[in-house]
């Protein structure tokens, strides 16, 4: 099985009644419904009210990929919670970071770089996400791109490193590109962050949005991580070249 948790600030749907008639049982319940559907997934949720946000080292520990969602909340993030997500990716715990998680604390400090910095606008416009890395498993079975009729506009740039991978690129009518799907290695870790999911659109309910997310659970899945050994060692003996004995 491949534990996952989603977490959600979970605050525009307490205090937005057109968010709250979208996702009534928040967002994060939405996109842990459509994982559910994979019965390899045992997907669990956690949310920034609840006790160290939900995210506990116990929880952590049981986690294998966790999804973050957030945006007005990124500053209500504990430090202690940040650093204990941001150890777990760096021995072996996959994150999937969606929409306006390119500003929460947590991505911001895997990335290194300004990842808050993009251009945006509310106006509700069509994207099409082209898919740029037809042979990456998150692009599986998607053909060429896929379209969302509404969502909110990202545009470049975008201020995160280079991408390990660049998997999806977007177009909007407007005139803005956007690398909407990027993967990174981090430590033992991986990375995607994908753009789509505004939070008055109902992006999570989009079956390519849904197959995305899931693809990027796989890809971000790491099976039997072991610890790396680095510092001081003693030389590494016997290691021939197709003459082992
Ligand atoms: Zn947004």
């Amino acid at each position: 099985m491949i534990r996952v948790t989603v977490w959600n600030e979970y605050q525009h749907e307490k205090t937005d009644p057109k968010v709250a008639a979208l996702y009534p049982k928040g967002m994060h319940e939405a996109i842990a419904e459509a994982l559910r559907k994979n019965p390899d997934f045992d997907v669990k949720t956690a949310t920034l009210d609840e006790p160290e946000h939900g995210l506990t080292q116990e929880v952590l520990d049981q986690t294998d990929v966790i999804i973050w969602w957030g945006h007005m909340a990124h500053h209500k993030v504990s430090d202690e919670v940040v650093e204990r997500v941001y150890r777990r990716v760096q021995d072996g715990m996959g994150l999937i970071a969606l929409h306006s998680a390119h500003a929460s604390k947590i991505f911001e400090k895997l990335m290194g770089t300004n990842t808050g910095s993009l251009r945006w606008r509310e106006d509700g416009e069509m994207v099409r996400l082209w898919v740029i890395d037809y042979a990456h498993p998150i692009a599986e079975g998607l053909g060429d791109y896929f379209e969302l009729p509404i969502e909110e506009t990202y545009g470049e740039h975008f201020g995160i490193p280079k991408p390990d991978d660049l998997v999806f690129i977007s177009w909007i009518p407007g005139g803005e590109v956007f690398r909407s799907g990027c993967c990174w290695h981090r430590g033992q870790g991986r990375v995607f962050y994908f753009q789509p999911g505004h939070e008055t659109c109902p992006t999570y309910y989009d079956a390519n949005v849904q197959k995305v997310i899931a693809q990027g659970v796989r890809w971000a899945y790491r099976a039997n991580v072991a610890p790396i050994v680095t510092g001081f060692t003693r030389p590494i003996p016997d290691i021939t070249l197709g003459n082992a004995e």
